[in-house]
Protein backbone atom coordinates (compact mmCIF):
# COMPACT_ATOMS: atom_id res chain seq x y z
CA UNK A 1 0.00 0.00 0.00
CA UNK A 2 1.10 3.83 -0.37
CA UNK A 3 2.39 4.86 2.60
CA UNK A 4 2.53 8.34 3.94
CA UNK A 5 5.37 9.31 6.82
CA UNK A 6 4.52 12.11 8.95
CA UNK A 7 8.24 13.53 10.49
CA UNK A 8 9.32 17.00 12.09
CA UNK A 9 10.73 17.39 15.67
CA UNK A 10 9.38 16.23 19.22
CA UNK A 11 6.35 18.26 20.55
CA UNK A 12 5.50 19.90 17.12
CA UNK A 13 2.04 18.43 17.09
CA UNK A 14 2.87 14.79 15.01
CA UNK A 15 1.24 12.80 17.14
CA UNK A 16 -2.06 15.18 18.02
CA UNK A 17 -2.08 15.09 14.47
CA UNK A 18 -1.51 11.33 13.58
CA UNK A 19 -4.16 10.90 16.52
CA UNK A 20 -6.93 12.93 14.56
CA UNK A 21 -6.18 11.23 11.22
CA UNK A 22 -7.23 8.00 13.34
CA UNK A 23 -10.48 9.31 14.51
CA UNK A 24 -11.27 11.38 11.84
CA UNK A 25 -14.98 9.96 10.56
CA UNK A 26 -13.63 11.19 6.85
CA UNK A 27 -16.77 10.85 5.30
CA UNK A 28 -19.31 9.00 7.41
CA UNK A 29 -19.60 6.79 9.99
CA UNK A 30 -19.42 3.73 7.62
CA UNK A 31 -15.71 4.44 6.55
CA UNK A 32 -13.38 3.23 9.24
CA UNK A 33 -10.15 4.00 10.20
CA UNK A 34 -7.95 1.17 11.19
CA UNK A 35 -4.86 1.53 13.05
CA UNK A 36 -2.09 -1.88 11.88
CA UNK A 37 0.04 -0.88 14.27
CA UNK A 38 0.44 1.59 17.12
CA UNK A 39 2.23 4.12 14.72
CA UNK A 40 0.60 2.99 10.99
CA UNK A 41 -2.66 3.81 10.12
CA UNK A 42 -4.92 3.44 7.19
CA UNK A 43 -7.37 6.31 6.49
CA UNK A 44 -9.95 6.59 3.52
CA UNK A 45 -9.75 8.98 1.00
CA UNK A 46 -12.94 11.49 0.96
CA UNK A 47 -13.93 11.48 -2.10
CA UNK A 48 -17.37 13.42 -2.85
CA UNK A 49 -17.69 11.10 -6.24
CA UNK A 50 -18.47 7.91 -4.18
CA UNK A 51 -21.84 9.99 -2.38
CA UNK A 52 -22.88 10.47 -5.53
CA UNK A 53 -22.55 7.29 -6.59
CA UNK A 54 -24.13 6.36 -3.44
CA UNK A 55 -26.91 7.86 -4.05
CA UNK A 56 -27.71 6.73 -7.78
CA UNK A 57 -27.00 3.03 -7.27
CA UNK A 58 -28.11 2.15 -3.73
CA UNK A 59 -25.04 -0.41 -2.91
CA UNK A 60 -25.47 -2.43 -0.30
CA UNK A 61 -21.91 -1.25 0.82
CA UNK A 62 -19.79 1.88 -0.09
CA UNK A 63 -15.85 1.33 0.15
CA UNK A 64 -13.60 4.38 -0.43
CA UNK A 65 -9.96 3.90 -1.14
CA UNK A 66 -7.07 4.37 1.62
CA UNK A 67 -4.14 5.78 2.25
CA UNK A 68 -1.03 4.48 4.68
CA UNK A 69 -0.16 7.11 7.35
CA UNK A 70 2.70 5.97 9.68
CA UNK A 71 3.83 8.55 12.80
CA UNK A 72 7.67 8.79 12.97
CA UNK A 73 8.68 9.80 16.09
CA UNK A 74 12.47 10.41 17.26
CA UNK A 75 13.11 12.89 15.12
CA UNK A 76 16.38 14.77 16.61
CA UNK A 77 19.51 16.60 16.09
CA UNK A 78 22.27 14.26 15.73
CA UNK A 79 19.21 11.14 13.99
CA UNK A 80 21.85 10.93 11.16
CA UNK A 81 24.18 9.90 13.68
CA UNK A 82 22.34 7.39 15.77
CA UNK A 83 21.31 9.67 18.48
CA UNK A 84 17.98 8.87 19.89
CA UNK A 85 16.73 6.05 18.31
CA UNK A 86 17.80 8.31 14.73
CA UNK A 87 18.42 5.57 12.49
CA UNK A 88 15.58 3.20 12.88
CA UNK A 89 13.39 6.35 12.30
CA UNK A 90 15.27 7.37 9.24
CA UNK A 91 15.19 3.78 8.09
CA UNK A 92 11.39 4.12 9.03
CA UNK A 93 11.36 7.19 6.36
CA UNK A 94 13.11 4.91 3.63
CA UNK A 95 10.08 2.39 2.95
CA UNK A 96 7.29 6.01 2.70
CA UNK A 97 6.23 7.38 -0.35
CA UNK A 98 6.04 11.01 0.52
CA UNK A 99 6.30 12.80 3.75
CA UNK A 100 4.64 15.12 5.82
CA UNK A 101 6.63 17.35 7.72
CA UNK A 102 4.82 19.03 10.00
CA UNK A 103 6.01 22.46 11.78
CA UNK A 104 4.99 24.30 14.56
CA UNK A 105 3.77 27.39 14.39
CA UNK A 106 2.21 28.20 17.22
CA UNK A 107 2.74 29.93 20.62
CA UNK A 108 1.95 28.14 23.78
CA UNK A 109 3.75 28.85 26.97
CA UNK A 110 2.65 25.46 27.99
CA UNK A 111 3.76 23.17 25.40
CA UNK A 112 8.09 23.33 25.87
CA UNK A 113 10.11 23.70 22.37
CA UNK A 114 13.30 21.67 22.08
CA UNK A 115 15.20 24.36 21.45
CA UNK A 116 13.49 26.87 23.58
CA UNK A 117 12.07 29.02 20.85
CA UNK A 118 9.36 28.90 17.72
CA UNK A 119 11.41 28.76 14.85
CA UNK A 120 9.77 26.99 12.26
CA UNK A 121 12.31 27.63 9.60
CA UNK A 122 15.16 26.69 11.88
CA UNK A 123 13.21 23.35 12.94
CA UNK A 124 13.03 22.54 9.05
CA UNK A 125 16.25 22.95 8.49
CA UNK A 126 17.10 20.86 11.87
CA UNK A 127 15.23 17.83 10.10
CA UNK A 128 16.42 18.51 6.60
CA UNK A 129 19.94 18.33 7.68
CA UNK A 130 19.89 15.27 9.19
CA UNK A 131 17.74 13.99 6.16
CA UNK A 132 20.21 15.13 4.08
CA UNK A 133 23.36 13.62 6.10
CA UNK A 134 21.75 10.32 5.86
CA UNK A 135 21.69 10.83 2.04
CA UNK A 136 25.21 12.04 1.72
CA UNK A 137 25.71 8.70 2.82
CA UNK A 138 23.80 6.57 0.54
CA UNK A 139 26.12 9.03 -1.97
CA UNK A 140 29.39 8.77 -0.89
CA UNK A 141 28.95 5.02 -1.00
CA UNK A 142 27.42 4.62 -4.68
CA UNK A 143 30.00 7.28 -5.24
CA UNK A 144 32.90 4.47 -4.13
CA UNK A 145 31.72 1.51 -6.14
CA UNK A 146 31.38 3.83 -9.44
CA UNK A 147 34.82 4.59 -9.20
CA UNK A 148 36.13 1.03 -9.17
CA UNK A 149 33.95 0.73 -12.05
CA UNK A 150 34.76 3.85 -13.77
CA UNK A 151 38.44 3.62 -13.39
CA UNK A 152 38.79 1.97 -16.77
CA UNK A 153 37.44 4.49 -18.47
CA UNK A 154 35.10 2.33 -21.01
CA UNK A 155 32.56 2.09 -19.01
CA UNK A 156 30.55 5.03 -20.36
CA UNK A 157 27.27 4.71 -18.03
CA UNK A 158 29.39 4.37 -14.81
CA UNK A 159 31.29 7.37 -15.70
CA UNK A 160 27.61 9.68 -16.58
CA UNK A 161 26.80 7.74 -12.74
CA UNK A 162 29.45 9.45 -11.05
CA UNK A 163 28.97 12.75 -12.18
CA UNK A 164 25.41 13.22 -11.34
CA UNK A 165 26.53 11.46 -8.14
CA UNK A 166 29.14 14.15 -7.72
CA UNK A 167 27.00 16.86 -8.57
CA UNK A 168 24.53 15.24 -6.23
CA UNK A 169 27.28 15.34 -3.36
CA UNK A 170 27.60 18.83 -3.68
CA UNK A 171 24.04 19.88 -4.14
CA UNK A 172 23.48 18.29 -0.54
CA UNK A 173 26.38 19.34 1.26
CA UNK A 174 25.25 23.02 0.50
CA UNK A 175 22.42 22.14 2.74
CA UNK A 176 19.60 21.31 -0.58
CA UNK A 177 17.60 18.43 -0.97
CA UNK A 178 17.66 16.16 -3.53
CA UNK A 179 14.05 16.66 -4.67
CA UNK A 180 15.20 19.95 -5.72
CA UNK A 181 18.24 19.08 -7.75
CA UNK A 182 17.53 19.42 -11.64
CA UNK A 183 18.02 16.45 -13.10
CA UNK A 184 16.51 14.56 -16.47
CA UNK A 185 14.13 11.74 -15.86
CA UNK A 186 15.88 9.24 -17.52
CA UNK A 187 19.74 9.77 -15.52
CA UNK A 188 17.53 10.24 -12.20
CA UNK A 189 15.69 6.74 -13.41
CA UNK A 190 19.10 4.92 -13.71
CA UNK A 191 21.41 6.79 -11.58
CA UNK A 192 19.28 8.24 -8.39
CA UNK A 193 16.38 5.73 -8.20
CA UNK A 194 18.14 2.88 -6.35
CA UNK A 195 19.36 4.75 -3.62
CA UNK A 196 16.14 5.46 -2.06
CA UNK A 197 17.19 8.86 -1.21
CA UNK A 198 15.00 10.35 1.49
CA UNK A 199 15.04 14.19 0.65
CA UNK A 200 14.07 13.03 -2.51
CA UNK A 201 10.81 11.82 -2.04
CA UNK A 202 7.63 14.08 -2.27
CA UNK A 203 6.44 16.32 0.67
CA UNK A 204 3.99 18.56 2.27
CA UNK A 205 4.54 21.56 4.94
CA UNK A 206 1.70 20.88 7.80
CA UNK A 207 2.28 24.41 9.92
CA UNK A 208 0.80 23.40 12.72
CA UNK A 209 -1.16 26.85 14.06
CA UNK A 210 -3.54 28.02 16.68
CA UNK A 211 -7.22 28.44 15.95
CA UNK A 212 -7.11 32.10 14.84
CA UNK A 213 -4.52 31.66 12.00
CA UNK A 214 -6.17 28.38 10.21
CA UNK A 215 -7.67 30.61 7.38
CA UNK A 216 -4.96 33.49 7.52
CA UNK A 217 -2.02 32.08 8.43
CA UNK A 218 0.72 33.79 11.05
CA UNK A 219 3.95 35.50 10.90
CA UNK A 220 5.56 32.04 11.41
CA UNK A 221 3.65 30.62 8.36
CA UNK A 222 4.97 33.14 6.65
CA UNK A 223 8.36 32.42 7.41
CA UNK A 224 8.06 28.81 6.18
CA UNK A 225 6.31 30.07 2.73
CA UNK A 226 9.25 32.25 2.15
CA UNK A 227 12.11 29.44 2.93
CA UNK A 228 10.30 26.81 1.02
CA UNK A 229 9.04 28.90 -2.01
CA UNK A 230 11.77 27.23 -4.28
CA UNK A 231 11.00 23.88 -3.42
CA UNK A 232 7.81 23.38 -5.40
CA UNK A 233 5.79 21.71 -2.22
CA UNK A 234 2.46 22.62 -0.87
CA UNK A 235 1.65 24.16 2.64
CA UNK A 236 -1.17 23.72 4.74
CA UNK A 237 -2.44 25.47 7.91
CA UNK A 238 -3.89 23.12 9.79
CA UNK A 239 -4.39 23.13 13.70
CA UNK A 240 -4.26 19.67 15.47
CA UNK A 241 -5.90 20.26 17.99
CA UNK A 242 -8.72 21.71 16.91
CA UNK A 243 -8.50 18.90 14.37
CA UNK A 244 -9.05 16.38 17.14
CA UNK A 245 -11.58 18.14 18.70
CA UNK A 246 -13.41 17.59 15.39
CA UNK A 247 -12.21 14.33 14.29
CA UNK A 248 -14.34 13.21 17.67
CA UNK A 249 -17.40 14.73 16.52
CA UNK A 250 -20.08 12.05 15.96
CA UNK A 251 -22.56 14.25 13.94
CA UNK A 252 -21.38 15.65 9.89
CA UNK A 253 -24.00 18.49 10.94
CA UNK A 254 -21.72 19.58 14.30
CA UNK A 255 -18.75 19.16 12.39
CA UNK A 256 -19.61 21.28 9.86
CA UNK A 257 -20.82 24.03 11.65
CA UNK A 258 -17.36 24.13 13.83
CA UNK A 259 -15.66 24.53 10.54
CA UNK A 260 -18.08 27.36 9.34
CA UNK A 261 -17.07 29.07 12.67
CA UNK A 262 -13.95 28.55 11.91
CA UNK A 263 -13.90 30.35 8.74
CA UNK A 264 -13.46 26.27 6.89
CA UNK A 265 -15.37 24.50 4.41
CA UNK A 266 -13.59 21.91 5.15
CA UNK A 267 -11.03 19.77 7.96
CA UNK A 268 -7.68 20.10 7.95
CA UNK A 269 -7.36 16.08 7.78
CA UNK A 270 -9.66 15.97 5.08
CA UNK A 271 -7.24 18.84 2.82
CA UNK A 272 -4.60 16.72 4.20
CA UNK A 273 -5.15 13.53 2.63
CA UNK A 274 -6.66 14.82 -0.35
CA UNK A 275 -3.15 16.58 -1.20
CA UNK A 276 -1.61 13.32 -0.05
CA UNK A 277 -3.14 11.49 -2.22
CA UNK A 278 -2.34 13.94 -5.09
CA UNK A 279 1.52 13.77 -3.88
CA UNK A 280 1.63 10.72 -4.60
CA UNK A 281 0.35 10.87 -8.06
CA UNK A 282 -2.61 8.27 -7.88
CA UNK A 283 -6.16 8.37 -9.52
CA UNK A 284 -9.30 6.30 -8.73
CA UNK A 285 -11.27 4.60 -10.49
CA UNK A 286 -14.98 3.06 -9.46
CA UNK A 287 -16.48 -0.07 -9.82
CA UNK A 288 -20.57 0.48 -9.21
CA UNK A 289 -22.78 -2.42 -8.39
CA UNK A 290 -25.57 -2.61 -6.44
CA UNK A 291 -23.78 -5.25 -3.85
CA UNK A 292 -21.00 -2.68 -3.44
CA UNK A 293 -19.96 0.84 -5.05
CA UNK A 294 -16.11 1.24 -5.15
CA UNK A 295 -13.16 3.20 -5.05
CA UNK A 296 -10.11 1.62 -6.11
CA UNK A 297 -6.31 3.61 -6.39
CA UNK A 298 -4.27 3.57 -9.84
CA UNK A 299 -1.15 5.54 -10.22
CA UNK A 300 -1.45 7.92 -13.23
CA UNK A 301 -1.21 6.57 -16.36
CA UNK A 302 -1.88 2.69 -16.12
CA UNK A 303 -3.69 0.89 -18.60
CA UNK A 304 -7.03 -1.23 -18.35
CA UNK A 305 -5.69 -4.48 -17.70
CA UNK A 306 -3.29 -3.07 -15.07
CA UNK A 307 -6.52 -1.15 -13.27
CA UNK A 308 -8.02 -4.47 -13.26
CA UNK A 309 -4.98 -6.04 -11.58
CA UNK A 310 -5.92 -4.05 -8.67
CA UNK A 311 -9.07 -5.66 -7.70
CA UNK A 312 -7.42 -9.32 -8.70
CA UNK A 313 -4.50 -10.22 -10.43
CA UNK A 314 -7.32 -12.62 -12.59
CA UNK A 315 -8.51 -9.58 -13.93
CA UNK A 316 -5.35 -8.56 -15.50
CA UNK A 317 -4.57 -12.05 -16.75
CA UNK A 318 -7.42 -12.90 -18.44
CA UNK A 319 -8.59 -9.28 -19.30
CA UNK A 320 -10.84 -9.15 -22.49
CA UNK A 321 -12.34 -6.13 -22.56
CA UNK A 322 -13.72 -3.16 -19.98
CA UNK A 323 -16.87 -1.51 -20.35
CA UNK A 324 -16.05 2.43 -19.33
CA UNK A 325 -18.50 5.34 -18.12
CA UNK A 326 -17.10 9.06 -17.15
CA UNK A 327 -18.63 10.02 -13.82
CA UNK A 328 -20.13 12.78 -15.19
CA UNK A 329 -22.48 10.81 -17.77
CA UNK A 330 -23.60 8.74 -14.93
CA UNK A 331 -24.39 11.72 -13.23
CA UNK A 332 -25.88 13.16 -15.81
CA UNK A 333 -27.62 10.05 -16.99
CA UNK A 334 -28.25 8.05 -13.75
CA UNK A 335 -27.55 4.58 -14.30
CA UNK A 336 -25.66 2.11 -16.08
CA UNK A 337 -28.65 1.40 -18.61
CA UNK A 338 -29.19 4.94 -19.45
CA UNK A 339 -25.49 5.86 -20.06
CA UNK A 340 -25.56 2.75 -22.78
CA UNK A 341 -29.27 4.39 -24.35
CA UNK A 342 -27.62 7.37 -24.73
CA UNK A 343 -24.54 5.98 -25.90
CA UNK A 344 -22.20 6.73 -23.10
CA UNK A 345 -20.65 3.50 -22.03
CA UNK A 346 -17.98 3.00 -24.21
CA UNK A 347 -16.39 -0.63 -24.61
CA UNK A 348 -12.41 -0.34 -24.20
CA UNK A 349 -9.50 -2.69 -25.09
CA UNK A 350 -6.21 -3.44 -23.10
CA UNK A 351 -4.42 0.22 -24.69
CA UNK A 352 -7.18 2.25 -23.04
CA UNK A 353 -5.52 5.20 -20.43
CA UNK A 354 -7.98 4.50 -17.53
CA UNK A 355 -8.56 8.41 -16.13
CA UNK A 356 -9.49 9.51 -13.09
CA UNK A 357 -13.22 9.03 -12.28
CA UNK A 358 -13.38 6.21 -15.00
CA UNK A 359 -16.53 3.91 -13.72
CA UNK A 360 -15.30 0.37 -14.93
CA UNK A 361 -16.78 -2.91 -15.40
CA UNK A 362 -14.36 -5.63 -16.80
CA UNK A 363 -14.94 -8.22 -19.09
CA UNK A 364 -12.21 -11.30 -18.22
CA UNK A 365 -11.48 -15.18 -18.91
CA UNK A 366 -11.16 -17.15 -16.20
P1 LIG B 1 4.90 15.35 18.73
O1 LIG B 1 6.00 15.16 19.70
O2 LIG B 1 5.36 16.13 17.53
O3 LIG B 1 4.17 14.12 18.39
O4 LIG B 1 3.89 16.38 19.44
P2 LIG B 1 2.50 16.08 20.18
O5 LIG B 1 1.44 15.83 19.19
O6 LIG B 1 2.70 15.08 21.26
O7 LIG B 1 2.22 17.53 20.79
C1 LIG B 1 3.07 18.09 21.78
C2 LIG B 1 2.27 19.01 22.65
O8 LIG B 1 1.78 20.12 21.89
C3 LIG B 1 1.04 18.35 23.26
O9 LIG B 1 0.92 18.79 24.60
C4 LIG B 1 -0.11 18.88 22.40
O10 LIG B 1 -1.31 18.96 23.15
C5 LIG B 1 0.38 20.26 22.01
N1 LIG B 1 -0.18 20.68 20.73
C6 LIG B 1 -0.25 19.97 19.57
N2 LIG B 1 -0.83 20.68 18.59
C7 LIG B 1 -1.17 21.87 19.15
C8 LIG B 1 -1.81 23.04 18.64
O11 LIG B 1 -2.24 23.12 17.47
N3 LIG B 1 -1.93 24.10 19.52
C9 LIG B 1 -1.50 24.05 20.80
N4 LIG B 1 -1.65 25.11 21.60
N5 LIG B 1 -0.91 22.94 21.31
C10 LIG B 1 -0.73 21.88 20.51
Amino acid sequence: ALQAGIVGLPNVGKSTLFNALSNAKAQAANFPFCTIEPNVGVITVPDERLIELEKLVKPNRVVPTTVEIVDIAGLVKGASKGEGLGNQFLGNIRSTDAIIHVLRCFDDDNVIHVDGKIDPVSDKEIIDTELQLKDLESVEKKIARNEKMARTGSDKEALRGLEILQAMKAHLEQGKNARAFAVTPEDKEKHLYDLFLLTIKPVIYVCNVDEKSVVTGNKHTQAVQEAVKNEDAEILFVSAEIESEIAVMESFEDRQMFLTDLGLTESGVARLIKSTYKLLHLATYFTAGVQEVRAWTITKGMLAPQAAGVIHSDFEKGFIRAEVIKYTDFVKFGSEAACRDNGKLAVQGKDYLVEDGDIMHFRFNV
